[in-house]
């Protein structure tokens, strides 16, 4: 569950987020709409503990973001706006890197066997493949197969709540199928938070808005 209470943010003088109040329940799929400018990346930015509020607060199962940060972040995956994903790296290379990075116990082969292997098994190998491309350097990837990587950053250890930031802005018709079959199977066994500005996209995929 999160809790978002309160939150302002401010950058100097522009309010980006003014006293914004919510709730995640866990098991759902949460869209959070608006357009651009609106504050959601701010938000998730905040909800995330990458960036400090003006005011307000962010708990996580009860964990604030910013006095327990590693209790808080242990329970969230992340895919920011723009992928933090390192182009001169192979897909391989990258996981164990976002492995150990996360302090995945047995980092490396196993944990990103485990993280791969529940990405094919619950997802299927043709959604997202990304074992197919793991010795391709990240630069070289498509956009679909870069947002994919990212995605498989955000689930590595198995998170219990998944943010997701406009996961499908920039991909081709089909590329955004497939990412919204593959939210859909995550939300299964996690809690998915994913913002957009396209309204048909959230009502598509999300049960709350
Ligand atoms: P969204 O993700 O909904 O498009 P953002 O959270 O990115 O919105 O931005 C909210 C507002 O805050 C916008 O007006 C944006 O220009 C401003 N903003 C975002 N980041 C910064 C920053 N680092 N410094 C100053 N203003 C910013
Ligand atoms: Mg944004």
């Amino acid at each position: 569950m999160i809790e978002v209470k309160n939150l302002v943010k401010k950058y100097g003088n522009h309010l980006a987020v003014d006293h914004l109040n919510f709730t995640i329940e866990e098991g759902h799929i949460y869209g959070f709409l608006g357009p651009n400018g609106a504050g959601k990346s701010t938000t998730m930015n905040i909800m995330t503990g990458y960036l400090g509020a003006t005011e307000g607060e962010v708990l996580i199962n009860g964990h604030d973001i910013l006095k327990e940060p590693e209790e808080a972040k242990k329970q969230i995956g992340y895919l920011p706006e723009l992928p933090p994903l390192y182009m001169d790296m192979t897909v391989r290379e990258y996981m164990e890197f976002a492995a150990e990075l996360k302090k995945i116990p047995k980092i490396g082969e196993k944990s990103y066997e485990q993280a791969a292997g529940f990405l094919r098994i619950e997802d299927g190998e043709k959604l997202v493949k990304i074992k197919d491309v793991e010795k391709r350097l990240i630069k070289n990837l498509s956009k679909g197969y870069r947002q994919r990587v990212g995605l498989a950053q955000a689930v590595l250890g198995f998170p219990e709540i998944i943010i997701l930031d406009e996961p499908s802005v920039g991909l081709d018709p089909k590329q955004i199928i497939e990412i919204r079959e593959l939210i859909r199977k995550l939300a299964k066994k996690h809690t998915v938070i994913l913002s957009s500005h396209i309204l048909a996209e959230v009502r598509e995929v999300c049960d709350y808005i």
